[in-house]
């Protein structure tokens, strides 16, 4: 860490602020939040690993992922912890650390598809809140700057086209990936349009976001950038 980044995570940390980025699957949210966290000295909180640990949790028991008062009612018997890492969330569910179970197609899909319960929203938004409740946090998700927190000092909406997204998607699947980039576009598109066309909550931009669109910036380009909006959000709160 230079001083530059100290004495910024310092100003950040003590102000206890709030940083929003939403954004459609594959745009960068994660890497752009990780980078955030550590160079304003905040926690990265990952609210899409708590949906999928819940829908991991459906799937185990084999609750119809459509039965929305069936999952309600699993909701009220699960505990679900986000723990913040230098690298990544680790996320218990009901005690049970299941952070490397959280990451497969069949979870990924399952999480987009439970998350569509106005009941499930609720609690999560609730557990989340909560979570960032004495500030000094980078939320990441689809409803943070809209919902969860609304007044937040920085939001961002992090864009970039389908196929870019799901080239970076792709490219993440390791060596002998099991899915066609055909296939990862298709599933990030049908994600997509799950999450923008629900009733509650869809994901759309806050009137006051910055919006951000990494179609033709490396990912590098785009944490820069990011970086720069938060410093200058942070700059005008102070000023
Ligand atoms: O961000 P991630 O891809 O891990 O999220 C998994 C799924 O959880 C998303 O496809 C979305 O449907 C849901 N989600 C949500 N609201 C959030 C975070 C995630 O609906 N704040």
């Amino acid at each position: 860490m230079n001083l530059d980044e100290t004495s910024t995570g310092s100003a950040a940390r003590t102000r206890r602020i709030i940083v929003a980025i939403d954004g459609p699957a594959g745009a960068g949210k994660s890497t752009i939040a990780r980078h955030l966290a550590r160079h304003f000295g905040l926690l990265n909180l990952e609210t899409g690993a708590m949906y999928r640990a819940f829908a991991l949790k459906a799937l185990r028991g084999e609750v119809p992922l459509g039965d929305s008062h069936a999952l309600e009612q699993l909701a009220a018997e699960t505990t679900i912890r986000l723990e913040p890492d230098e690298v990544e969330n680790r996320v218990v569910l009901d005690g049970e650390d299941v952070t490397g179970l959280i990451r497969n197609q069949t979870v990924t899909d399952a999480a987009s598809r439970v998350s569509v319960f106005p009941p499930i929203r609720a609690w999560m938004v609730r557990l989340q809140q909560e979570l960032g409740a004495t500030g000094g946090v980078v939320m990441e998700g689809r409803d943070i700057g809209t919902v969860v927190f609304p007044h937040a000092d920085a939001k961002i909406f992090l864009d970039a086209a389908p196929e870019v997204r799901g080239m970076r998607r792709f490219d993440q699947l390791g060596p002998t990936p099991a899915q066609q980039p055909e296939e990862v576009i298709r599933d990030l598109r049908e994600r997509d349009y799950r999450d923008r066309h629900r009733v509650d909550s869809p994901l759309l931009p806050a009137a006051d976001a910055v919006l951000l669109d990494s179609t033709s910036m490396s990912l590098e380009e785009a944490v820069k950038a990011a970086e720069e909006i938060v410093a200058e959000r942070l700059a005008a709160h102070t000023r």
